[in-house]
């Protein structure tokens, strides 16, 4: 058969009338041959004739994606404790001929498909680990391991790498320049991408700019395979905070005898609402929330101390500078003035998910190309959910795309126990990962700019 095909120019497949081919939907071919039947899918052409079609290509593994999500689905493990699915990622790899890194930024693992020819180096990121969630599906292939769960799509996103990963290393030969795929572990509240990058995965293969994306119902523009993307602020950052206001206790009917910590706190809390009313830019959204407040025991009882504990979250690191600064400063000028001492704590955070603009003009290009330019949507609204790619976002420029998953068959959202995603995206999710990657490889991101 390859005989027959080898000759034929890339992209242009003529049929020959006599000889009986023809294109069946445009995804395979039959082939007549001395009354024998014969069937080429469009990957064993694309092999055979050099044809790249990741659109094509992917949807060919789509069963392959669905078989590695739900078995990283059965074994997920949390935070950094992510050995058993980095073992089946690697092995993959390794199965594939693609070079591999394992225990970067602690657990992660490291895929690096080299062109043949040099080229720009390109980081493709999907994140690997699961929440401490009972899981109250029913479906063949829930959690083996009680108390933890895949309950924010990062199984699909492992599947999508390991598919990234396949296409790729199948067309190493053409490829110029180099695609690494990082595996990364600990993005729930971990700071596992900073580990990743400290690690020094970007130095040491000179990656220039980072692709991602997360699936599921993360934004309510999007429906069942629709690309959502922001020319900036995509997820905000997110720092929590404790405090303590120290003051005198004593007997509720003798206040004047104490320095009641209730009383402050009151104060600081409606103080530091300011900040976002007053202080910060009216355009730049900004949240601060005291989820949590503790002090005193009785109705006639003043405390020695309050509690407080809350979060900020905010888009522009301007907004973030502010709230940084002025929590404390605020509390700590309403504790002088009333006499009490205080503590303050906060916590190092993610910085906000900011898109590179001209990286995702280049992105759009090709989503729209896949996914089809009326299901490529700039959303109106970015979500004040936070995700720790900021942390690549800030040491190269790249895009961090959602692509809609909600599961009809659910109405649970991420971090749930019955939260699911439609698996019917993960052909796209993986063709737009490694398109964007291939293309970015090939130098054709720098061409455009
Ligand atoms: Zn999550
Ligand atoms: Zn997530």
């Amino acid at each position: 058969m390859n005989d027959i095909i080898t000759h034929i120019p890339p992209r242009k497949i003529i049929l020959h009338p006599r000889r009986q081919k023809k294109i069946i939907n445009c995804v395979s071919i039959l082939y007549y041959r001395q009354g024998a039947c014969y069937y080429l899918s469009v990957s064993k052409i694309a092999e055979a004739v050099k044809i790249r079609d990741f659109k094509q290509e992917a949807k060919d593994i789509q069963a392959k994606l669905v078989e590695w999500r739900r078995w990283c689905h059965r074994r997920p493990g949390v935070g950094f404790a992510v050995e058993e699915t980095a073992d089946y990622i690697a092995a993959r790899l390794e199965d594939w001929g693609v070079e591999t890194e394992r225990g970067v930024g602690k657990t992660g693992v490291v895929g690096i498909v080299r062109g043949s020819r040099p080229g720009p180096t390109i980081g493709v990121r999907v994140d690997m680990d699961a929440l401490p969630i009972q899981e109250e599906n029913t479906h063949d292939f829930v959690s083996k391991y009680p108390g933890k769960m895949h309950a924010c799509g990062h199984d699909g996103h492992i599947a999508m790498g390991l598919g990234t990963a396949r296409l790729l290393s199948r067309h190493r030969q053409d490829l110029a320049g180099t695609v690494i795929i990082i595996f990364q572990p600990g993005e729930e509240g971990w700071r596992g991408a900073k580990a990743v990058i400290d690690d020094g995965v970007l130095q040491r293969h000179q990656v220039e700019a980072i692709v991602a994306g997360h699936i599921g119902t993360l934004s309510p523009e999007l429906t069942l395979g629709q690309v959502g993307i922001t020319f900036g602020p995509i997820m905000a950052a997110v720092n929590n905070f404790e405090a303590w206001v120290i003051g005198r206790g004593g007997h509720g009917a003798l206040p004047h005898n104490t320095v009641d910590p209730v009383v402050i706190s009151a104060e600081i809390i409606t103080a530091w609402q300011r900040i976002i009313s007053r202080e910060i830019p009216p355009l730049y959204p900004a949240v601060l929330t005291v989820g949590q407040i503790q002090g005193g025991s009785t109705h006639n009882i003043i405390p020695t101390e309050v509690y407080l504990q809350g979060t900020i979250r905010y888009f522009h690191q301007s907004a973030g500078d502010i709230l940084r600064t002025r929590l404390e400063e605020v509390m700590a000028g309403i504790c002088k003035t009333w006499k009490a001492q205080y503590k303050f704590k906060l916590d190092q955070g993610y910085p906000p998910v900011i898109n590179d603009p001209q990286f995702t003009k280049f992105f759009r290009k090709i989503a729209a190309s896949l996914a089809g330019p009326e299901n490529v949507k700039v959303l109106e609204f970015p979500t004040m959910v936070s995700e720790g790619v900021s942390f690549f976002l800030q040491a190269v420029p790249g895009t961090f795309f959602l692509l809609g998953a909600g599961n009809t068959g659910t109405d649970s959202p991420h971090h749930h126990g019955r939260f699911d995603f439609d698996e019917s995206i993960l052909w796209l999710g993986t063709a737009l990962l490694t398109e964007t990657a291939w293309q970015y490889a090939e130098g054709k991101y720098q061409q455009c700019n």
